[in-house]
């Protein structure tokens, strides 16, 4: 089966001889009597029943400049085509073009009919260019790849869309190799790469990865290239990248932003064995409330704490640690600030009220791992701000 896209055909030229059936309730002929919209096989019009709202929504969208999808078309013969998605949005145009229902003039606020239309806004109905996908195949072909295009319910999503936009040698090998389920490597990526491979989110990650996140941009660079090996040789170097720092494969990996990830810190080093401790404490650390956060954390060296979302200590712990640290501070008559006591200022004695002062969490959890009600210390708030800016 061929594919060709058309994105140069004009309304004018579809709608050219348009005929409309009202007997049947069929649009019949476009394109210069080469077009039939309407085959037997397909549903009749149905944008007019009701109000009608819906063939107006088409003339609108046109006026508006709104994309009004893809169509596709059925090359029968040289110069005959046959609609094969599209018809009711083909129809509509036709219709409004020979007079058959008005719309609502945005200007003025009349209903208004094609004719009656100032001729600058009856040229932007005319010129607007539409994109039309024409296969070329056996029936069968194209009933198995119409049915598998258009399943119920499920409409395209972007990356097939763009698969379908920018179809050529260059998407076909690139979709033998990441969207194909039969790929024993796909087990593999799967740990790293959300989502669901015959729907090309495989793809579409290596994709996104390699173009830096322009994947539309590198699509129709690439088009018509005959071989996908920067595409596979960057997707396979992130993949061994991760695998070779994180020998364990934990299920908050999956989804990761690993794109970014690798352009960001490639050029550091790391060791694997410290690598794989640290990441186990921090799994085994029940105040780590963001296990997503953990690689990153320690690709970082381990510095952005906020990566991990660090649970903050309870009222209740803050309390008693304000408590026993308060009364001992008063006996001793220092501070119950230990940074204001051990300071020469003039808060060294001062006793700093319960909300005038802030739980050292991080702190506390950098010095002791995981944050105990004994990790707990209450500091002064310009103290505590202090240290957390550092
Ligand atoms: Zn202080």
């Amino acid at each position: 089966m061929k594919a060709n896209l058309k994105i140069n055909i004009t309304v004018k030229e579809i709608c050219d001889g348009f005929e409309y059936n009202e007997f049947e309730g069929k649009g019949l002929y476009g394109l210069g009597g080469k077009l039939t919209i309407q085959p037997e096989y397909q549903r009749n019009y149905i944008y007019a029943l009701g109000d009608g709202k819906k063939e107006m929504a088409v003339i609108d969208s046109i006026l508006n400049g709104y994309p009004i999808g893809l169509i596709y078309f059925n090359k029968i013969s040289k110069d005959k085509f046959e609609v094969l998605d599209g018809q009711q949005r083909i129809t509509s145009l036709g219709r409004f073009i020979t007079q058959k229902f008005p719309i609502k003039d945005r200007d003025s606020g009349n209903m208004q009919l094609f004719e009656g239309m100032a001729q600058d806004k009856k040229n932007k109905i005319f010129n607007t260019k539409l994109t039309i996908y024409i296969v070329e195949g056996s029936e069968s072909e194209i009933k198995e790849w119409f049915k598998t295009i258009n399943i119920v319910g499920v409409p395209l999503n972007e990356q097939e869309k763009l698969n379908a936009f920018y179809s050529g040698p260059f998407v076909t090998l690139a979709k033998e190799e990441f969207s194909n389920s039969n790929n024993a490597k796909v087990q593999m990526w799967g740990a790293y790469v959300k989502g669901v491979v015959e729907r090309q989110a495989f793809l579409e990650r290596a994709l996104d990865w390699v173009s830096k996140g322009n994947i539309d941009y590198y699509m129709s660079n690439h088009r018509y290239d005959k071989n996908i090996s920067e595409l596979k040789k960057y997707f396979n170097k992130v993949i061994d990248w991760i695998s070779n720092i994180f020998n364990d494969v934990e299920n908050e990996m999956c989804g990761l932003e690993w794109g970014r990830l690798y352009e960001k810190y490639k050029n550091e080093s790391y060791n694997t064995n410290s690598v794989s401790k640290k990441k186990n404490d921090l799994y085994a650390d029940p105040f780590v409330t963001d296990k997503k956060g953990i690689f990153e954390f320690i690709l970082g060296s381990s510095k952005d704490y906020k990566l991990l979302n660090i649970r903050i200590f309870d009222t209740t712990t803050k309390r008693s640690t304000y408590a026993s640290q308060t009364k001992k501070a008063k006996s001793q008559n220092k501070s119950n600030c230990s940074y204001c006591a051990i300071g020469h200022g003039v808060n060294k004695n001062k006793i700093w009220a319960f909300d005038k002062m802030e739980a050292d969490h991080v702190a506390a959890w950098i010095k002791g791992g995981p944050t105990r009600a004994t990790n707990c210390e209450m500091l002064c708030v310009p103290h505590n701000r202090a240290k957390g800016n550092k």
